[in-house]
């Protein structure tokens, strides 16, 4: 079956052109400019690389971005998303492990790409060339690789993921249902589009649903602040720690009234902090889970009236989960396995990578590393990442369950339970915190207070202070860097 997934802009174009695609800064683009600036991007691309070319996008999120990728994909070329702020040796992996045969990066980064590799400028005028667009997207087969998607991966180098352009209809089709999203939607982008939670599950939802983008370049609570005022913003995607900034922000005069919906994933949402959001917007936030391995979402809360707070949700449609002990057996219900995911959520494979591939999806299964358990309705909830449980005294140590105790203290902002290296019981437990503006915290309180509700083998016996916690550009904390540091 031939099928390109730029339809989801043609479409979108047709029924409304004149409806704005993406708002940035002072900029309105309707989608019929969009679209027709994709079928030039298309066309320039094309003077560069062959169809089933990767073209490498490293660019913050701005009009260009959106321009390129939808070229891209209309082109039948392979988009891979890479950060910004990605330094030269990391550029340069990425670039010779996709073979990216051209770069399409601003001044903030062409200076990191490897030499003798084409960049191509949208800092610098007339960057695509003049060409006649592209008039027809390429007759692309729904299962050949659309995008490809380098994970952060917390062992070993970035490995591609590559996502077909049908999984990716799917997805971002499944995901605007539940949402109840529609044209009326205006959703902020300050996840990154290079990230599959950002283009996934915001770009690619709120153009195939007919939406506006509202895009912001970098997570600053100001800037997110005025743009979901400036442009009555309804729909608000973040993984927990922009909610947790702006849990703690000053809204000031603004309206935010047109606020509806909040979406959350990339991490686990601490309860105390989904239920302040939710009281001080006034909103519902439904918190999915998904990976880059999965195109973004592969469970989801079902829906405003039907949720379960802490809860990862249930499959969507098509996918399922299954809760497995390492034999991969099936667990009983209410206890922990590694949870595996099967169905058109999962990528093709790691690009060029066949040993990784065949390691991380055996049987149509794939391994998340995520550990969870099921309830007896169905409900999914992550208890932690396999590599991040901390094993103390042959005692098992979920940090995420500390990290919940954490963050219903009063003095506490941000929290990250990890493992230090111990002698006598293999590990010890750390909290690693960042203290609200205004607040004064005891250290040694703050453990008596885990010790008044959770068992003594789980309380931190040391408390870290920062400033902030490091964070990755998608705003998750990285653990592994705390690791280091201990
Ligand atoms: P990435 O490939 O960068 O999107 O990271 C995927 C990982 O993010 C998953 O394997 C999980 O460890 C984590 N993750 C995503 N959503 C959630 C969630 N709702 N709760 C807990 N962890 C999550």
């Amino acid at each position: 079956m031939t099928f390109n997934l730029s339809v989801i802009l043609r479409e979108s174009a047709r029924r409304d052109p004149d409806k704005t695609a993406v708002i940035f800064g002072d900029r309105k683009v309707s989608f019929a400019e969009l679209d027709a600036a994709a079928d030039r991007a298309a066309a320039g691309l094309l003077r560069h690389a062959s169809p089933g070319d990767r073209v490498a996008l490293m660019l913050p999120n701005r009009v260009e971005f959106l321009e390129c990728y939808f070229g891209i994909l209309k082109a039948g070329l392979v988009a891979v998303p890479m950060n910004p702020l990605l330094k030269a040796a990391e550029v340069a992996h990425i670039v010779s492990d996709s073979g990216a045969r051209v770069v399409v990066a601003g001044d903030l980064s062409a200076g990191e790409v490897p030499d003798g590799v084409p960049v191509l400028n949208p800092d610098r005028p007339d960057y695509l060339g003049a060409d006649d667009p592209l008039p027809y997207a390429a007759s692309t087969n729904a299962d050949d690789t659309a995008v490809i998607i380098y994970t952060s991966g917390t062992t070993g180098r970035p490995k591609g993921a590559e996502l077909t352009h049908f999984q990716l209809y799917l997805n971002c089709s499944l995901s605007g249902e539940r949402f109840d999203s529609g044209p009326d939607d205006v959703a902020l982008a300050v996840l990154p589009f290079f990230h599959v939670y950002g283009l996934s599950s915001v770009v690619n939802v709120a153009v195939r649903k007919g939406g506006t983008i509202v895009a912001v370049p970098r997570f600053d609570v100001e800037l997110v602040l005025d743009a979901l005022h400036d442009h009555r913003v309804s729909i608000l995607a973040g993984v927990p720690t922009m909610y947790h900034a702006l849990l703690n922000a000053d809204t000031g005069d603004r309206d935010l009234s047109a606020l509806r919906l909040g979406s959350c994933g990339g991490a686990s949402m601490p309860e105390a902090v989904l239920k302040g959001v939710e009281e001080k917007f006034g909103i519902t936030v439904l918190e999915g889970y998904g990976l880059s391995e999965t195109g973004s979402t592969a469970t989801m809360n079902p829906g405003v009236d039907d949720r379960r707070i802490r809860s990862i949700g249930r499959p969507i449609w098509g996918v399922d989960v299954r809760v497995a002990a390492s034999d991969g057996a099936e667990v009983p219900t209410g206890e922990v396995g590694e949870l595996l995911v099967r169905g058109h959520v999962v990528m093709k494979g790691y690009h060029g990578n066949p040993a990784a591939t065949a390691e991380t999806i055996r049987d149509g299964w794939l391994h998340t590393g995520d550990l969870g358990y099921r309830d007896a309705d169905g409900f999914l909830y992550v208890v932690d990442r396999i590599k991040d449980l901390i094993i103390r005294g042959g005692f098992n140590v979920y940090p995420r369950e500390v990290e919940e105790v954490l963050y219903g203290h009063p003095a506490i902002a941000e929290a990250a339970v990890v493992g230090r290296p111990d002698e006598r019981l293999g590990e010890e437990i750390v909290a690693v915190v960042s203290v609200r503006p205004g607040a004064d915290l005891d250290t040694a309180e703050l453990i008596a207070y885990c010790r008044t509700r959770l068992a003594d083998y789980k309380c931190p016996r040391e408390v870290r202070v920062l400033e902030t916690l490091p964070k990755s550009a998608t705003g998750k904390l990285l653990k592994r860097e705390l690791r280091a540091r201990l």
